[in-house]
């Protein structure tokens, strides 16, 4: 094609649902597909991508803008990552420019050159003697710092330490080690070292070495596995003989976990067992770490990338596998902006490359469930615990009728006790921080309720306020009723601030530690008090979810979860599903072997059948009859679901915006597409803005696309779209 007649078609970071074309800047050659341009915009200068090059436009050539410059003269993204986005924007329903930021690091989309920039890094000196080395008793900080650089499988940069300390609290006592001429600082080598004497893993049991061979067979073809094994059972084992493989065939792997999932001690044990170099994608890295490891995963020169949801966006040179682990944890989809779900995106990407995708989780998802039922997955199960741990005993409390003293039944209390005389720790979930969910006036019946929201305050009593859990509001508490100036303030209900008080009187000479969001605030403080637990330093955890994921207490004998009846009895038809899935990664860490672990359920209804079957038949048979019971309702994944939100300042505008868009949507006569709403959402006013919701379910995904694809750029010229923010959730995982 001749560089005069050709056409940029460019993705460009902006909210609107196309491609702009630009002709190509004179006497320079043309970029390829998948550079990066600089072009004018408006009135700024912005960075797009090359997307298609063509020799037509709808616009008259002379309207066209030359673009600015060509930032890259070969593509940064190549082809299947490309494709890959257009998909995800198209399926989504996002404008393909923004959606394109995640499969960047923010250096490129700042027009920064794509190449890697050595960092510093640190390391153990290997003749330090003995007098120095002695100095460290005296300081337990630099000790510490010590033997994270001792554990290491090599030296270990910024972001590294960062993982295991809190924020840069390392600093200074790496300094002290510096000064002391026991570590020295160097500076990175450009590409991902691997690790010269990987260590043998154990040797696999039957079940692991049959998923192991199930998944080797399949290398270099498509194929979905999903890997359904209990916690303990040697999953991550079985992805690490999987990648040796891989490596084999000197291909890379993706794996994806969620963010609480990405800890130090993972990194260290990928690192300690393969040989070739093992990058991580997260959160915690600068922009030039960022760059230095999306380059080594796009170039080849990492052979393992851990990262969390956008690393799915990652491009590979090589790619011979997907894992996806904890693939039913929530945070593997996007909630707000780009919506999407790494998980189903990582099976999408497979397919494309024809590598196997790995799903791994001791309890699936329904969707991943159903998907094997329908045969587009293969189960591979593990179903011993390694060591040979036995299982946790479920038992329900039936709270109807019970003595309950701040939120504890008696029976669960005389649980307490007996793990605690042995020795043991004991830990308690509830889902409410704060101190009472409500503030009541006793004489006129007075809340304390948000001003921007339709919710009531928290009181939280430490800090003497009350504070909106929705949208962050915060006053300082009262001491008499705004209304009746009757100082009879009653604390309605518990919350975890109130639990802690209450275990303090109830357990004397047990040290309680608290974990939620309030009390972890402090850069930090969240691995300060997963260390004292660690070390036994406290027997009583109490806790919100935040407790739940991720972390081993193999101390912690007793679970306890207060309150099971919030997701039986939920707006969210999801919700079952997710408590079943808490209960059992919580059960599935408590005890050792030696030690078996007992959870104990409160509930006004043990009855509930799905709950009487997780506890008696476990999370097979329950996923089994919830299974059953989405498809009576018509739910996903028996059906697809795309849920518009809108949201304004005036009441009445986000509702009939929506209904517009009802109107549009159904003018299509698309019958395969039913619509629910719009209605209000659950709680209509949240920080000062009312919000509705419309629904859409069909029982394909291919009507609902099409539809969505067409009507949607229309929408987005209504003239309410001023005044309202709207936005599209496709496959929404959370229904508020
Ligand atoms: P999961 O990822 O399913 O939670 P892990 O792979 O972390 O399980 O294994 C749990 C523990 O059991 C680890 O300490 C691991 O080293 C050990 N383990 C796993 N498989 C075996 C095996 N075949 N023999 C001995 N120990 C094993
Ligand atoms: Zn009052
Ligand atoms: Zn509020």
């Amino acid at each position: 094609m001749q560089n005069q007649d050709s056409i940029l078609r460019v993705a460009i970071p902006t909210p609107l649902r196309r491609l702009f074309d630009y002709l190509p800047a004179n006497n320079t050659e043309l970029p390829a597909v998948g550079s990066r341009v600089r072009v004018n915009f408006g009135r700024r200068d912005v960075i797009g991508v090359v997307i298609e090059i063509v020799d037509h436009s709808e616009l008259p050539r002379h309207k066209l803008k030359a673009i600015v410059e060509v930032l890259d003269t070969t593509p940064i993204l190549e082809t299947s990552i490309l494709k890959l986005n257009r998909w995800a924007a198209q399926y989504y329903q996002h404008p393909l420019g923004e959606a394109m930021q995640q499969a960047m690091p923010i250096l490129l989309r700042q027009g920064k050159p794509a190449q890697p920039q050595s960092q510093r890094q640190y390391v153990l000196t290997t003749d330090a003697d003995d007098t120095t080395l002695a100095t460290l008793k005296r300081s337990p900080k630099q000790q510490l710092v010590y033997n994270q650089l001792q554990n290491a499988s090599g030296p270990l940069s910024d972001a590294e330490l960062r993982l295991h300390f809190s924020d840069h609290s390392y600093r200074a006592p790496l300094q002290k080690l510096i000064e002391k001429g026991l570590a020295v600082e160097q500076y990175q080598p450009l590409l991902p070292q691997g690790n010269p004497a990987p260590q043998p893993g154990p040797m696999l049991n039957a079940e692991q070495q049959t998923a192991v061979a199930a998944v080797v067979r399949t290398l270099g073809q498509s194929q979905c596995f999903l890997l359904d094994g209990v916690t303990g059972s040697g999953k991550t084992e079985v992805y690490l003989n999987i990648i040796e493989q891989v490596h084999a065939q000197q291909r890379q792997v993706l794996v994806l976990v969620p963010e609480i999932g990405l800890t130090p001690q993972l990194v260290d044990r990928f690192r300690r067992r393969l040989a070739r170099p093992v990058v991580v994608m997260h959160s915690g890295l600068n922009d030039q770490e960022r760059l230095n490891a999306w380059l080594a995963a796009r170039d080849g020169d990492a052979g393992v990338i851990i990262g969390t949801r956008s690393a799915v966006f990652t491009p590979l040179k090589n790619t011979g596998l997907i894992i996806v682990d904890e693939e039913h944890d929530m945070s593997l989809k996007q909630q707000d902006g780009f919506r999407y779900h790494a998980r189903d995106l990582a099976i999408l990407r497979a397919r494309e490359l024809d590598v196997p995708v790995l799903l791994g989780s001791a309890t699936p998802s329904l969707e991943s469930l159903y998907n094997a039922q329908q045969g587009r997955s293969q189960i591979l199960y593990l179903t011993q615990r390694a060591g040979d741990a036995s299982p946790p005993q479920l038992h329900a409390i039936d709270l109807k009728g019970q003595p309950i003293q701040d939120g504890l039944s008696l029976r669960l209390r005389q649980a307490m006790t007996s793990h605690l005389e042995r020795g043991r720790q004991v830990m308690l979930f509830l889902n409410r921080r704060g101190f009472a969910p409500v503030l009541m006036c006793h004489d006129c019946g007075w809340h304390a309720r948000c001003s921007r929201c339709d919710a009531h305050m928290t009181l939280h009593r430490r800090v003497q306020r009350l504070r909106c859990h929705h949208c962050g509001s915060e006053q300082r508490l009262m001491s008499t009723c705004p209304t009746c100036k009757s100082e009879a303030l009653v604390e309605v209900g518990h919350g975890t601030e109130r639990l802690e008080e209450t275990l303090v009187e109830m357990f004397p000479g047990y040290r309680i530690l608290r974990i939620d969001r309030d009390s972890t605030r402090r850069k930090g403080e969240l691995k300060d008090k997963l260390g004292q637990i660690k070390r036994g330093e406290a027997q009583i955890l109490v806790g919100t979810q935040m407790l739940a994921k991720g972390h081993h207490f193999p101390g912690v004998t007793l679970v306890g979860i207060l309150d099971a009846d919030y997701g039986l009895f939920s707006a969210d038809f999801r919700a079952t599903e997710r408590m079943a899935q808490m209960i059992l990664q919580v059960a599935g860490r408590a005890g050792r072997a030696e030690l078996p672990g007992e959870v104990f359920i409160q509930t006004h209804h043990p009855e509930h059948p799905l709950l009487r079957t997780l506890m008696t038949a476990g999370y097979a048979a329950f996923a089994a009859a919830a299974l059953q019971e989405r498809q009576q309702t018509e739910l996903p994944p028996q059906s697809y679901l795309v849920l518009l939100r809108a949201e304004a300042v005036q009441s009445g505008e986000a509702l009939s915006f929506l209904q517009q868009v009802r109107q549009r949507l159904t003018q299509y006569g698309v019958t395969e597409v039913q619509f629910f709403g719009p209605f209000p959402a659950p709680m209509e006013r949240r920080a000062g803005r009312y919000r509705a919701q419309l629904l859409l379910q069909a029982p394909q995904r291919g009507p609902l696309q099409q539809l969505l694809s067409t009507c949607l750029p229309s929408l987005e010229s209504l003239p309410q779209t001023r005044k309202v923010r709207w936005s599209v959730d496709v496959d929404p995982m959370e229904m508020f």
